[in-house]
């Protein structure tokens, strides 16, 4: 099996060397738990891998995945940049200390306030349309700035058709065609466009259409470099790397992924004479996603025309499952070895009937008061949370060597009012 998981002398699920039943009785559930060296040995392996073939290389984490700021500070100490897709995630980023070089700003169907505010910030803008090109000329300062182009291959690849991100249907990007036209639009239009990005979908374990997009996307660079004479500082092939969810998923070989994938590209630059410009990529759900928990108490085990097993969790803790019908792999924290004694439905507190995080699961024998640990819950997770229901978030604890430290206080029922005002006419 490829899930990553460990076990502790008792037996139970352990956490950055912490037992994953303590942290659920010390902090209460539900719970969002995240190894900080799970997530430092995931970047390490990835920059490991392509830096190894091509020295001039960088990673944007793409923050949306999860924007804890303790998540963000780790990366930032591995050496990571930014790949942000909001005016939110770049005040964030540069909350957490990322210099502005080191981030990139792609925003989608923004509004010129927020081409104002990443000007103003400093972060390198990466362009999605014309429109926003020449938007982007009317904010002050924007003369001969450095940009970027995000490029639709045509190529899409993804768990769920929501997170293709390339091909006919998608709304990111300049069409593959028009990239000579817009890259000498930009230059007559005074700015300084230095770089090439593209993002084809989420959750890619099959290599065959993201290395389709390089070499498409590198064809891009080539004809863009010998018909509208652009230099390239860097190319970005974004993210998508996948990860195991079911047992039986294979791993993304990520050194032979690398090889390939850098071997591609470097016979294209000198294909193109396109010098040594920075490779990049943005990976969010690999660095990630393995590496947090959603520890959930049961607190109903009821046989109605199925048998449920009922949780303190839900999908405004967790949407994935209910969103794109994603499976989750699901441990009991105290015998996450036991075999299965049944298939159950793992339902969560929300009323919604699709408010399930399993159907038909095989599970070990669970009682009222156990402990689930739902796996590979640190990407599009917390961050993808609300309050439907009017449930408080969870709070979220990051476990280094057993040293637990509380990240995110869990919510109060303070929080859900918080920027709610009653009109004076309606107050009792
Ligand atoms: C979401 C996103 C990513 C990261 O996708 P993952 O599947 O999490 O690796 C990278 N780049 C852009 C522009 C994105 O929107």
């Amino acid at each position: 099996m490829n899930l990553h998981y460990q076990t502790n002398d008792k037996g139970h699920l352990a956490i950055g060397g912490a037992d994953a039943l303590d942290l659920a009785y010390e902090y209460g559930t539900p719970l969002y738990v995240i190894d900080e060296m799970r997530v430092r040995d995931n970047y390490r392996r990835v920059y490991k891998a392509f830096s190894g073939e091509y020295k001039k290389f960088q990673i944007f984490y793409a923050a949306k995945a999860n924007t804890n700021l303790a998540v963000l500070r780790i990366l930032e100490e591995e050496g990571s940049g930014i790949d942000a897709v909001s005016t939110g995630e770049i005040y964030t980023a540069l909350l957490s200390g990322f210099q502005p070089e080191r981030i990139l700003y792609t925003g989608n169907n923004v509004k010129t306030p927020e081409l104002e505010y990443a000007m103003q910030s400093g972060v390198r803008i990466n362009v999605d349309s014309t429109s926003q090109l020449k938007r982007l000329l009317e904010v002050p300062g924007s003369e001969g700035l450095k940009i970027s182009f995000r490029v639709n291959p045509l190529v899409g690849a993804g768990h769920h058709d929501h997170c293709i991100t390339g091909g006919k249907l998608s709304k990111f990007g300049v069409m593959e065609e028009e990239a000579v036209r817009v890259y000498k639009l930009a230059q007559e239009l005074g700015f300084n466009p230095v770089g090439l990005h593209t993002h084809i979908g989420s959750g890619i374990l099959d290599p065959e259409p993201f290395k389709l997009a390089v070499q498409v996307l590198m064809d891009v660079a080539g004809r863009v470099h010998s018909e509208a004479g652009v230099n390239f500082e860097f190319i970005d092939f974004g993210g998508g790397l996948g990860i195991p969810y079911t047992p039986d998923e294979p791993l993304l070989e990520i050194k032979t992924f690398a090889k390939e994938i850098v071997g591609l590209f470097k016979d294209k630059l000198y294909q193109y004479d396109l010098g040594n410009p920075t490779m990049c990529i943005e990976p969010g759900r690999y660095l990630v996603g393995d590496a947090s928990y959603l520890l959930t108490q049961v607190n109903t085990v009821k046989q109605s025309y199925r048998k449920f097993v009922g949780v303190d969790a839900g999908f405004n803790t967790l949407l994935r499952p209910t969103m794109y019908g994603s499976y989750h792999h699901i441990l009991v924290a105290d015998k996450p070895e036991a075999a299965p004694a049944g298939n159950v439905d793992v339902a969560g507190n929300i009323c919604e009937s699709g408010d399930l995080f399993a159907r038909d699961r095989p599970l070990p024998e669970v009682k009222e008061g156990d402990i689930l640990a739902i796996m590979n819950a640190g990407a599009y997770a917390f961050s993808m949370a609300s309050h439907y229901n009017s449930r408080p978030l969870p709070g979220e604890v990051l476990v280094k060597e057993g040293q637990t430290d509380v990240i995110r206080e869990r919510e109060t029922f303070a929080d859900l009012l918080s920027k709610q005002n009653l009109p004076r006419r309606l107050l009792k």
